[in-house]
């Protein structure tokens, strides 16, 4: 279970730029090299509309390109590491490598992947296995054969299962049985009646799903019947999915079952049979989250007929293996997902996208060479006293909370001083060496890749966690908080801000971009409405107090009305149960990145660089971290299937909240970003 703090995911950062001292600042920039200056609106007024105020001068700059559904600082970091892996990947191209080696899998597989004749020549051939194994199933069992080796190459469709950590006893590897099997990006898709949802619904049953299927081979009548079908599938499973809030509530999610427990639930599911099949030894018994959508797997295999179920597991593959396919399917495919879903008006250049899936797939085969070069030692250094300094804050904070007993404070104490820091790049790389890679078709290698890596997930089960490994590539823009491991994941590429180097970036900037937005977002992640359920070992279990418990939930509640009365889109508001775990990391973050920024030179001197206060160039460097924009068609999407709030709101509403932030800015009563001093929300 991962917090992700959501931004464009991204590859391996330029670092060579990270000049390390302390913290220190460090020069004072030029206008047009600051950081945060430059970004700045100064037509519209702080108090107006923040975020516009931070970032609006660069927005007004830089209109969304239209192979892109947003753009923003995360992309521009993403521009610049894409030219540097497609030079790593150009040498590795010509390197002629011995078989095995690193260098032979990554020029192999940029090789194929730039083949487009050898691609458009082989056409669905690389998926002949799967689709033979599906046109020959007879009976349910054999739709359940076909369904578990999908999953072991790849593709996800109605079974939904991983090995991951028990989530009441983290040092157990379990299978986890989870709701999925759906093609629109979640259930509401398929119940929402608005004009958006409503025209997304109607493009992917009436074009995309019977286009699929006809570019698959099959005629147009058989293709609209199947489509059809294959909906009605996805539908049923909807109905008894649960709807993204529902999700949250780790209790609600845990059913821990024995196989013959289950095999009594869903009677028409041999799951010793599946378990063999999907590669699972010895298992005696899992957790499922959902148990009634498995009941509602188990009366869909009586309800629908196999030839139904052949069209949705055949669509399930093909629309899985799309962008790896010819050019007609991948076009289509596009279509769909890129311009319905996403508003892109055209694809990435082949290259990029090329670039994108071998990094999701190899990604710290790529991030082993770039690390050497640009991330060295002393960054890691840096930014490990950096997770110590928010550290500190938050001891601070929970010592002088006025809410909390100090029975449930000192265990909270124990847990945060427990909180593992990941910084930069894992100690231990991912060892590829039985993975598979050659120049033989694209879509086979990535078959070759899914597979490998499911079976990386299939046999840690029975073995002890693997604390060293890392779930992000170190060139990721990203980061995460794993409530199992009690551990923050800080990847390189986040600490990045293009065009500056990092000894030019003063303090105020710098704790609110990495050790507000990130660090203390992360850690407070630890201490949200579900991370602060687990204990200090990762395990789902009470150790707050009764009272404090209830008081924790008063105020994350007023933090939920907070955001349920932002209206983003058309009618379309923000999910404040939803989105509630990551509002209170942003809201969180900055508190804790404020007070440690407190403690600075640069806080203590006041002095103003380019007309702006220490204490405003701190908001300014938290905004810095959401600089962006975004297309109607992600915005839509997002506050259906994302539990992040959109950017403008992690600025705008979390800082409404914060006191020193009115001050920094003169904010007044009657402004709109004023929120009355009863309203709003201290929880850390
Ligand atoms: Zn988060």
């Amino acid at each position: 279970m991962n917090k992700i703090k959501q931004k464009p995911v991204i590859y391996i950062a330029v670092l060579t730029a990270f000049v390390l001292c302390a913290y220190q600042t460090k020069t004072i920039v030029d206008p047009p090299n600051d950081p945060v200056f430059n970004n700045l609106d100064q037509t519209v007024s702080p108090g107006a509309d923040f975020f516009m105020y931070a970032n609006g001068g660069w927005i007004k700059r830089n209109p969304i390109p239209p192979a892109y559904s947003s753009w923003g600082i995360g992309n521009v970091v993403q521009e610049e590491i894409r030219d540097r892996l497609k030079k790593i990947n150009e040498s590795a191209l010509k390197a002629n490598a011995a078989k095995g080696t690193g260098t032979q899998k990554i020029g192999d597989f940029y090789f194929t992947g730039l083949d487009s004749a050898g691609i458009e020549k082989m056409g669905i051939s690389p998926l002949q296995e799967q689709l033979n194994i599906i046109d020959q199933a007879k009976d349910e069992h054999d739709i359940l054969n076909a369904a578990a080796l999908l999953t072991t190459t790849g593709t996800r469709n109605f079974i939904g299962s991983r090995v991951g950590q028990d989530d009441k006893n983290s040092s157990k590897m379990m299978v986890q049985l989870g709701q999925t099997g759906l093609g629109l990006p979640n259930r509401d898709y398929y119940f929402k009646t608005d004009a958006r949802t409503t025209r997304i619904r109607n493009d992917y049953t009436t074009k995309y799903l019977p286009t699929m299927l006809a570019l698959s081979g099959w005629d147009e009548q058989k293709a609209a019947v199947g489509a059809k079908s294959a909906y009605n599938i996805e539908k049923f499973l909807a109905d008894s999915s649960r709807k993204l809030e529902d999700l949250r509530d780790p209790y609600k999610n845990y059913h821990k079952i024995s196989v013959a427990g289950l095999n009594r639930i869903t009677p028409g599911i041999d799951w010793d049979d599946l378990f063999t099949k999907l590669q699972f030894k010895a298992v005696d018994s899992v957790i499922v989250g959902q148990p009634e959508y498995y009941k509602a797997v188990d009366k869909a295999l009586k309800t629908f007929t196999i030839d139904d179920w052949k069209a949705y597991l055949r669509l399930k593959l093909i629309t899985s293996y799309a962008a790896y396919l010819n050019n007609a399917i991948a076009e289509e495919n596009f279509r769909f997902s890129g311009k319905v879903l996403r508003g892109q008006k055209e694809q990435l250049p082949r290259w990029k996208r090329v670039l994108d899936t071998e990094n999701g797939l190899m990604g710290e085969l790529l991030g082993q060479l770039f690390v050497q070069e640009y991330f060295p030692e002393r960054s890691k250094i840096r930014y490990v006293a950096m997770v110590e300094a928010i550290r500190q804050s938050y001891r601070e904070h929970i010592q002088k909370l006025d809410w909390m007993s100090p029975e449930t404070k000192q265990k909270a104490l124990a847990k945060l001083n427990a909180i593992h820091p990941k910084v930069g790049y894992p100690d231990i790389w991912k060892d590829f060496s039985t993975l598979n890679i050659s120049r033989d078709s694209y879509a086979g290698n990535v078959i070759q890749a899914r597979h490998w890596s499911y079976m990386i997930n299939v046999n840690k089960l029975g073995k002890p966690v693997n604390h060293q490994e890392w779930n992000m590539s170190p060139q990721t823009y990203n980061a995460n908080y794993s409530p199992s491991n009690n551990e923050i994941t800080l990847p390189a590429a986040q600490f990045l801000i293009p065009g500056i180097k990092d000894d030019e970036v003063d303090d105020a900037v710098t704790y609110g971009y990495v050790a507000a937005s990130t660090i203390g977002h992360e850690i407070t992640h630890g201490f949200d409405d579900e991370g602060r359920q687990y204990d200090i070992k990762g395990n789902l279990k009470a150790w707050w107090t009764p009272q404090d418990s209830v008081k924790f939930t008063q105020r994350a509640q007023m933090l939920v009305n907070q955001f349920n009365s932002y209206v983003v889109l058309d009618s379309l508001h923000v999910n404040g149960k939803a989105t509630l775990g990551e509002n209170i990391a942003d809201l969180g973050g900055i508190v804790l990145g404020l007070d440690a920024f407190k403690k600075t030179q640069q806080y203590k001197d006041g002095k103003k660089i380019n007309g702006l206060t220490p204490l405003q160039r701190f908001f300014l460097g938290y905004s810095l971290g959401w600089l962006g924009h975004e297309r109607d068609e992600v915005l839509a999407n997002q506050i259906l299937t994302d539990v992040h709030s959109p950017g403008f709101l992690r600025v705008n509403g979390p800082f409404t909240d914060v006191p020193e932030f009115y001050k920094a800015f003169n904010i007044k009563k009657g402004d709109k970003m004023w929120l009355d001093p009863d309203k709003r929300v201290k929880i850390w």
